[in-house]
C-alpha cells in the first residue's frame, strides 16, 4: 500500500484496508488513519492524524495505535469512552477527546465529530474537509438518524461511507438510507465482508437514488476521490 505518494490538488486518495471501518485518507497535505485494526503498523509510514469513531474491537485496537503513534509521531483523535482506553498507550499532549459538535484542525485540513446512532458507550462520525474544500463523511457503523437529512443539506458531502453490513441491525438498506438521507454524488459501501452486501447497496441506489453513485472498494486499493461538479 503506497497511499503515501501525493494526492493532487482538489482530490483526496482513499483506502479501505479492513472488513470493518477502517479508511485511510491523502489529501494534498495531511494523511489519516480511521479505525485501525487487522493491519500492521508498518503500513503506516507517515501520519498525521489516528481518528477513533468508537470503542468496539473491530475500531479500536490500543497496542495498534501505540506503535503507530510512535512511530509517526501523529495526533490521536477519539471518542471519550476509546480516549480514555488509550490513556497510557498515547501521550496525553497528542491525545483529543472527539464528541458530537466538536470541532478540529489538523493543518489545513478541518475535522467535524457528528452523532453516531450504534450501540457504544459514546460513538461519533466525522467529516473531514480538506484543504481544498473536498467534503467526507466517515460515518463508521451508523444506522440512519433523521439529523443526517439536514446534515446533508448543510454541508453538501462529496462523499458518504455508509455501513452496509456487521454491525448490530446493519444491511444494505440501512446503508442505502444514510445515502438517501445525505445525498452525496458518491456513495461507498463498507463495513462488510460480503461483496453481495455491497452489490445490493449499489442496486438499490441506482434505482432510488440515481443521482448518487456507487463505488464498490476493494480491500487495500488506492481510489482517488474528486470534489463535486
Ligand atoms: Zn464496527
Amino acid at each position: 500500500m503506497s497511499i503515501n505518494k501525493m494526492s493532487n490538488p482538489n482530490t483526496v486518495l482513499f483506502t479501505w484496508f479492513n472488513q470493518y471501518a477502517g479508511i485511510s485518507l491523502k489529501t494534498p497535505s495531511k494523511m489519516l488513519v480511521i479505525d485501525p485494526v487487522d493491519i500492521k503498523a508498518k503500513n503506516f509510514k507517515t501520519v498525521d492524524a489516528i481518528l477513533i469513531t468508537h470503542e468496539h474491537y473491530d475500531h479500536l485496537d490500543p497496542p495498534l495505535i501505540e506503535e503507530i503513534q510512535k512511530t509517526t509521531n501523529c495526533s490521536v483523535i477519539a471518542d471519550s469512552a476509546s480516549a480514555k482506553k488509550l490513556q497510557y498507550a498515547v501521550p496525553k499532549e497528542k491525545i483529543q477527546e472527539a464528541r458530537p459538535g466538536m470541532e478540529t484542525k489538523i493543518g489545513e485540513v478541518t475535522l467535524k465529530a457528528e452523532k453516531c446512532n450504534h450501540p457504544a458507550q459514546a460513538p461519533v462520525t466525522y467529516i473531514i474537509t480538506s484543504e481544498d474544500n473536498l467534503k467526507i463523511y466517515h460515518t463508521a457503523d451508523t444506522l440512519p438518524f433523521p439529523e443526517l437529512a439536514l446534515m446533508g443539506q448543510k454541508e453538501k458531502f462529496d462523499t458518504v461511507f455508509c455501513t452496509v453490513g456487521i454491525a448490530p441491525n446493519a444491511t444494505p438498506q440501512t446503508g442505502f438510507e444514510i445515502a438517501r438521507l445525505t445525498k452525496p454524488p458518491l456513495a461507498i459501501p463498507y463495513h462488510t465482508a460480503n461483496l453481495q452486501s455491497q452489490e445490493e447497496f449499489a442496486k438499490l441506489l441506482k434505482k432510488e437514488l440515481p443521482r448518487t453513485s456507487c463505488l464498490i472498494p476493494e480491500q487495500n486499493k488506492i481510489y482517488q476521490l474528486s470534489k463535486r461538479i
